[in-house]
């Protein structure tokens, strides 16, 4: 029998609505949600994300504003730029989008966005206040990953979940956030000796290393769950994840497609972190 589809589009409309719920209520109590996007460069995939994220807002009632630089932006620009977001109480959530030219500390320019504002849950107080459990902003993609896998009532306790990549915005943020759930965590990276005795024995599968099509059905356990989050081209130039979908759909128990499946959610998350911050503002006003 084939793989279930796990239809990240579908789920994230759900999410979406019970979202857009929570936006009318603010707006009902004098908030309207906000959300900054600081794009630095002409990086074309970069522009079509910051568009997706914006249409999102839109259509969900959030209020975003877009702040564009060229590639000769300083840091000190930058820098300053943030701290200016982070005084404005119209806003809630500022992202910056990845990746910034050549010159520009990423580190530095993350650490700079004050910790209630990072709904992308990339600074490192929300990144320690995950690992030990206490309330914080999720990195968007792990958290939609498990907002799935949730949706499909998949049991991760006791289950052993392995990560390909450890990434500190997927890949190793998606293993913390399994392991809060009980699963058993293995991690496999670019210096992974074997691999694929590694996806063998995943029930639960996720592949988070940028590499067209590189695992296959015979790499996987009958009947595990596989999260693709590769986001590739193939050779013909075609959008495509980690796994090839094609042998792994006939051994697989669930598989996300690409496009269709964990990218939907990663959007809703961040929709759903910046309207949290904007509930967080009010109960704090
Ligand atoms: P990075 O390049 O930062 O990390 C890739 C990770 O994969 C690294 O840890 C690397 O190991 C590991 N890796 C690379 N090659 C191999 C290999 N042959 N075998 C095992 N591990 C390997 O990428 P990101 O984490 O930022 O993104 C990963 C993928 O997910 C990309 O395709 C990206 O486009 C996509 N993505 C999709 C999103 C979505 O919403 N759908 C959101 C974010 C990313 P090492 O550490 O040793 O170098």
């Amino acid at each position: 029998m084939p793989a279930k589809l796990i239809d990240g589009k579908k789920i994230a409309h759900f999410y979406r609505n019970s979202i857009a719920e929570e936006v009318k209520q603010l707006k009902q109590e004098g908030v309207v949600p906000g959300l900054a996007v600081i794009q630095a460069g002409e990086n074309p995939a970069s522009q079509t994300y910051v568009r997706m994220k914006r249409k999102t807002c839109e259509e969900m009632g959030i209020y975003s504003v877009l702040i564009e630089y060229d590639d000769n932006v300083s840091e000190k620009e930058l820098l300053g730029k943030i701290d200016q977001l982070n005084q404005d109480p119209s806003i809630h959530g500022i992202l910056v989008q990845l990746p910034l030219p050549e010159g520009i500390q990423t580190e530095n320019v993350i650490d700079q966005i004050s910790p209630d504002k990072d709904v992308d849950g990339f600074h490192p107080v929300n990144i320690g206040r995950m690992m030990i459990g206490k309330d914080a902003f999720l990195p968007c993609t792990p958290f939609g990953i498990l907002k799935m896998l949730e949706y499909e009532n998949i049991q991760l306790g006791g289950r052993h979940a392995v990560v390909v990549g450890r990434s500190n915005i997927v890949g190793k943020p998606a293993g913390q956030l399994l392991l809060r759930e009980n699963a058993t965590v293995t991690y496999c990276h670019s210096k992974t000796e074997n691999l694929s005795s590694y996806t063998k024995d995943a029930d639960i599968l996720i592949s988070a290393a940028g590499r067209a099509k590189f695992i296959h059905g015979n790499d996987i356990k009958p009947g595990a769950v596989v999260i693709d989050v590769g986001m590739n081209r193939d050779e013909d130039g075609k959008l495509c994840g980690d796994i090839d979908f094609e042998s792994a759909l006939d051994i697989a128990g669930y598989i996300t497609p690409v496009p269709g499946g964990v990218g939907p959610m990663t959007i809703t998350m961040l929709m759903f972190n910046t309207v949290k911050s904007a509930r967080r503002s009010l109960l704090e006003a």
